[in-house]
């Protein structure tokens, strides 16, 4: 006699057994999904609080996006770029008018492009501000995520991302995030500084959302100082904050508000990923103006699937329905009404002491100690109780929803994050 196995814990043992234990996912194996909702294999319907780590800002299975990927699934995949094709020279055009830079360098993932932006303000400090050979230093944060490869993870402070794969590699100094004094020492102190590579919101690090005034900051100081300020916009861009970008403060976006001098801290360096895809096809992009973007010549850079067919008109899509649905404002809208409710909640609980975050991009912080597994047994509860949602570091849960969620969804959303928290006060 075979005690049952149910298909969830199917699904679950085989992963084990064959896929490397990289990740720890909440126990729950998703087949469906289709825009704030997602289903597991047993026909549980769930509310999406993570969208893929904001790839899924459109919203799942977005038909306009999955129209565009299979028509041209059906036309031409893929050329490399030994060849022209007829999809990437459009989308190079329409991307570049859309985030007002003269051009795009298309890669694949978003730490892929983070490499790209390093390799990029390395030569640009070479070849334009004779820094010596092999001397380049980038300014990175305390905190900081931008991706798992080598390079990326030598500059991380996250230990079990990075140890024991050493050896790391050198060229990087960093301080703490939001802080302009410790950005002007490092100024001081090092003359071959080319870059600044932040992340205007740490989103992995817990949803730390500067002072108002930082990156407006940092984008002056960098002018003054003849470095590159590279903004990593990978989960704060596409209109997840509230606006088209995190850069662009508080502006509303609502028409061509882009390098608006009062509003806009403008990068010269801008880094897309995630919801550039609308959560169907990999594909990731740097921008920058010419006089970045052409240290980079034939043979110096490249991907196979850089700029292929497939990404490059479903980028284009994805793009389009956040201004067609009016996403930036739908963020904004909600995040204000997502924190209202949580800070009327948290005034009576023990549970939260605060959340925090811009847009649709928030975190709660759990009155716990940080290894403690609170914040995983509360995401338990909440799978429970219809909602996916994940911890960070340090007792956080990020609640970042797609951005085509209603207000009626939104509000549902509170009901089951505050009875599911509610159930876990101190009796
Ligand atoms: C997710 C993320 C990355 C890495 O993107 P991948 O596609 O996972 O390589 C880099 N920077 C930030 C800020 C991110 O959130």
């Amino acid at each position: 006699m075979s005690t049952k196995i149910s298909l969830t814990d199917q699904f679950i043992d085989l992963e084990h057994e064959h896929g490397a234990h990289n990740y720890h996912p909440l126990p729950v194996v998703l087949d469906r999904g289709e825009g704030v909702y997602l289903w597991d294999v047993e026909g549980k319907k769930y509310f999406d609080f993570l969208s893929a780590y904001s790839a899924v800002n459109q919203g799942h299975c977005h038909p306009r996006i999955v129209h565009a990927l299979k028509y041209q699934a059906q036309q031409l995949c893929l050329t490399s770029r030994a060849f022209h094709n007829s999809a990437f020279g459009p989308f190079a055009a329409f991307i570049t008018k859309y985030f007002g830079f003269d051009k795009i360098l298309p890669m694949n993932s978003g730490a892929e492009a983070v490499e790209t932006a390093i390799k990029i303000a390395r030569k640009w400090g070479v070849q334009k501000k004779g820094i010596p050979q092999e001397q380049a230093q980038i300014v990175v944060c305390h905190g900081n995520f931008h991706g798992r490869t080598t390079t990326i993870i030598s500059f991380s402070d996250d230990k079990v991302a990075k140890k024991d794969f050493g050896p790391y590699t050198p060229g990087f100094i960093s301080i703490p995030h939001n802080d302009i004094a410790a950005l002007e020492a490092a100024f001081m102190s090092n003359n071959n500084i080319v870059g600044f590579l932040v992340e205007p919101i740490q989103g992995e690090a817990g949803v730390f959302t500067p002072d108002e005034d930082y990156l407006r900051a940092v984008q002056q100081l960098c002018n003054e100082n003849e470095v590159l300020f590279i903004a990593d916009e990978i989960q704060t861009g596409i209109a997840r904050t509230g606006s088209l970008l995190a850069v662009c403060g508080n502006c509303d976006c609502e028409s061509s508000c882009l390098r608006q001098p009062d509003t806009f801290a403008a990068p010269d360096i801008l880094i897309l990923g995630k919801a550039l895809s609308g959560g169907v096809y990999p594909v990731s992009a740097v921008l920058a103006n010419n006089e970045v973007m052409n240290v980079i010549q034939p043979g110096e850079h490249g991907s196979t699937f850089g700029g292929n067919p497939i990404a490059a008109v479903v980028a284009t899509v994805a793009l389009k329905v956040i201004k067609d649905e009016n996403l930036a404002q739908n963020a904004r809208k909600l995040g204000q009404l997502f924190r209202n409710a949580m800070n009327d909640y948290i005034k009576t609980s023990n549970i939260v002491t605060l959340v925090r975050g811009k847009g649709l991009l928030n975190a709660i912080v759990i009155n716990d100690s940080p290894n403690s597994d609170t914040a995983w047994n509360i995401c338990l509860a909440l799978k429970e109780n219809g909602l996916l949602a994940k911890p960070t570091h340090g007792n956080i849960i990020r609640f970042a929803p797609p951005l085509v969620m209603t207000e009626d969804q939104l509000m549902a959303c509170v009901d089951i994050i505050i009875k599911t928290l509610r159930s876990f006060e101190p009796k």
